[in-house]
């Protein structure tokens, strides 16, 4: 274990920890130990740790701001990957004003802030969505219209072994709540916005986020929405969960928000058991009640990985 972690502090600029925990890096504050944990400050420093784990085969695991992700109580057994501070980056391309490359440690509300300062449109309203660039191009995050696919021109991500590559935007497979994009790490997004009026896009960012403040349980760690809504049916996973009177069900310190009921709150000391048990009490509760299985959007992360399907 030593060796893992001196071998690849000798190879990363970025700070490398150790035996570290995981809570403290997810807005559910939920998750035991990962193996190490690094911090990226460039590209380089991501494909050293990616041809690393190929050598020593040790699993690997990216991570942003961790809002999307429910991190089991044993850990992680490998390596993660947390791109954040360092990955930070913005820079103009080709002199044109209307393409931006974004680091994947940006974290989304800034970005979304950035854009409608200097009049652009397309990501502002994801201002209250708050994971970084690369975990909401992974998830397509969206919110009031707006969604990563729509303005996403190129992908830049490392995969195993340290191979790097440019994706285009029309070549990913962007799907509600999801892009396809396993089994790399994305370090920067390229999106192509359109031109707006400032006061017109803050405007619409300030309506956005009241509107947030009302629905929205921020007195508790939670990951956002649990369940993506489900297609075909006219009721939002919410709803559902609601009519299913299971508003306020509580297990262990894992709770439906009695606020918002697609999201599942850490009332104090919630471990992953006490969530996954309530994630389960309410599928089987709204699959007997109106015979859907909801669909998770958080992602579930065991000592093994993360599985792209829940
Ligand atoms: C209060 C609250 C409100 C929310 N509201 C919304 C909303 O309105 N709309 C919405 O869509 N989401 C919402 N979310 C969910 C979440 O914020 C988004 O999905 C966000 O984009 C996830 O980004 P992240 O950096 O936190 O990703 P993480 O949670 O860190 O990771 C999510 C997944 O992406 C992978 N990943 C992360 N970064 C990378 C990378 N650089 N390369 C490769 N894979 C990576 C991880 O391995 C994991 O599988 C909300 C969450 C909270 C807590």
């Amino acid at each position: 274990m030593k060796w893992l972690v001196e071998t690849l502090a000798s190879r990363v600029a970025g700070p490398v920890r150790f035996d570290e925990p995981l809570a403290q890096y997810t807005t559910y504050r939920i998750g035991g130990p990962a193996r190490a944990l690094v911090v990226p400050r460039s590209t380089e420093d991501v494909v050293a740790v990616l041809q690393f784990c190929n050598e020593a085969a040790v699993r690997w695991l990216p991570l942003g701001l961790g809002s999307n992700v429910l991190i089991d109580d044993a850990g992680f057994d490998g390596v993660v990957i947390r791109l954040g501070k360092g990955s930070d980056w913005i820079e103009e391309v080709d002199e044109d004003p209307e393409i931006w490359r974004v680091g994947a440690g940006m974290p989304t509300p800034r970005l979304a802030r950035s854009t409608a300062r200097a009049g652009l449109s397309g990501i502002h309203r994801l201002v209250g969505v708050p994971g970084t660039v690369g975990g909401g191009v992974v998830m397509n995050s969206g919110a009031h219209g707006q969604e990563f696919s729509q303005t996403v021109a190129k992908v830049d991500v490392v995969g195993p072994g340290g191979t790097v590559e440019t994706i285009p935007g029309s070549d990913v497979t962007w799907r509600y709540r999801d892009s396809g994009i396993a089994g790399v790490v994305v370090t920067a997004a390229t999106f192509r916005f359109t031109p707006g009026d400032p006061a017109v896009l803050n405007r619409e960012i300030q309506r956005n986020l009241a509107w947030r403040k009302k629905g929205t349980p921020f007195d508790k760690p939670c990951c956002g929405s649990v369940f993506r809504n489900p297609r075909g049916s006219d009721r939002s996973a919410g709803q559902l969960i609601d009519g299913a009177g299971m508003k306020g069900l509580r297990i262990g310190g894992a709770q439906v928000s009695p606020l918002h009921a697609n999201y599942i709150v850490n009332t104090g000391g919630a471990t992953a058991t006490d969530v996954k048990a309530v994630i389960g009490t309410v599928r089987e509760k709204v699959e007997k009640e109106y015979g859907i299985e909801l669909e998770l959007e958080v992602r579930i992360v065991d000592q093994r990985g993360s599985d792209p399907d829940g």
